[in-house]
């Protein structure tokens, strides 16, 4: 299926599988690390790349390829490189656009192990990077140099939902001669397709919502070929974080119900924030749903929805975000997010436990503040299971 005139949400069912001899109804796994040749002559023409087809899973597996097709599809990309995790994406995309002498521009506020990523391994390859406000467009104007080849962003950004505006900041890039790179994990295409927006690179952790149930760990990197059907899809099938294809099936079946998923997410993650907004031991909601956002009518006109990722803070600091945390009965304490399953964290002493009292006091990362991913079980007892901590 390649009918790219289909909606959204056909192409989420439909495309990317080719189906076998066996004709069946639901996508196969190929478990198999290998693939025969009728010959030799074919076996050497598929080494030499003079004819398409399999040889070994670390480069292409149909079951891997199933995924790589739909979610391209989804986020309206020509080509699409699964990976064994988002990190694994994350790092395949560097190793294939940047060489020594090269320089990243990023947001301050991007997942921990990316900045990791770019602030500790990168410059042993003497790749340098600049980390700037995500919402401050003059910072990002000014933080590139003639030697910048990216822009790495997230948004909304975790665990402040802050939006960054992606057409101006794709204009920017290219302005400049640069990549504008996205990693969509929040929102997934399901309720923004940033190439649509001028972005010219989407990374994923599959890991998140794209399978949806907590199952598996993944990653894609998405995008124009040849950059990613020769450049990234070698790096990745030479330095081997390929996905394997039981986990490409996952997220691939995750995929077909993403849309509605999302949407589930988004509407109970509005209907949290509105209440703890009324809740007077609340003294702040950070959700791009809510009106009093400061990015609201940005997260209106590029997203179809708000995603299901709310934060808020406690009056009376760490002690009462722990209370908070440890009066619930059914959410999970897990720095997880992009489940069906309801999750509760405190980012100050967990996913930003390293990160300097310096940075986390100019990031807003404060001691009362508390990240809920909702998931998809009834509002109701959401509600009552974070308010348990709240009202005592
Ligand atoms: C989890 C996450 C990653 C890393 O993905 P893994 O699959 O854990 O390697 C990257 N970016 C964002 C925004 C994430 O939430």
């Amino acid at each position: 299926m390649t009918d790219n005139n289909f909606g959204f949400d056909t192409l989420a069912i439909r495309s990317g599988h080719r189906r076998t001899a066996e004709l069946e109804h639901s996508e196969a796994i190929f478990t198999t690390s290998s693939f025969v040749f009728e010959n030799a002559a074919q076996a050497a023409a598929r080494f030499a790349g003079d004819e398409p087809g399999n040889i070994y899973s670390r480069f292409t597996n149909p079951t891997t390829q199933a995924f790589e097709a739909r979610l391209a599809a989804m986020e309206g990309g020509q080509s699409c490189v699964a990976t064994a995790s988002g990190m694994a994406a994350i790092m395949s995309l560097c190793l294939a656009v940047l060489q020594a002498g090269d320089h990243i521009v990023s947001s301050r506020s991007v997942f921990g192990t990316t900045t990791t990523l770019f602030g500790k391994y990168l410059p042993r390859l003497g790749i340098e990077t600049s980390f700037v406000n995500l919402v401050d467009l003059e910072e990002w104007k000014r933080a590139i140099r003639g030697n910048t080849r990216f822009l790495f962003l997230e948004t909304p950004s975790n665990p402040l939902m802050e939006i960054a505006d992606i057409s101006a900041l794709a204009d920017l890039a290219h302005e400049n001669n640069c990549l504008l790179v996205i990693d969509n994990c929040f929102c997934t295409p399901a309720l923004q397709r940033p190439l649509e927006l001028g972005a010219d690179l989407i990374v994923h952790s599959a890991t998140k919502y794209l399978d949806g149930q907590g199952r598996i760990v993944g990653g894609a990197v998405i995008g124009p070929d040849p950059l990613i059907s020769e450049d990234i899809f070698a790096v990745i099938r030479t330095t081997g974080p390929s996905m394997s294809p039981f986990n490409a099936w996952v997220a691939l079946k995750g995929l077909e119900t993403l849309a509605l998923r999302m949407d589930a997410h988004s509407q109970r993650a509005l209907q949290l924030a509105r209440m703890l907004q009324q809740h007077p031991a609340v003294e702040r909601v950070y959700h791009p749903g809510l009106e009093s956002h400061p990015q609201h009518e940005l997260a209106k006109s590029q997203q179809a929805g708000f995603g299901g990722v709310v934060s808020f803070v406690v009056n009376g600091g760490r002690e009462n975000a722990w209370r908070v945390i440890d009066a619930t009965e059914m959410v999970s304490i897990t720095a997880n997010l992009g489940d069906v399953k309801t999750t509760i964290t405190h980012p100050a002493t967990t996913t930003h436990g390293r990160v300097s009292d310096e940075v986390k006091a100019s990031t807003g990362i404060g001691e009362g503040l508390i990240r809920v991913a909702v998931g998809l079980e009834n509002i109701d007892d959401i509600v009552n299971d974070i308010f348990r901590g709240l009202d005592a």
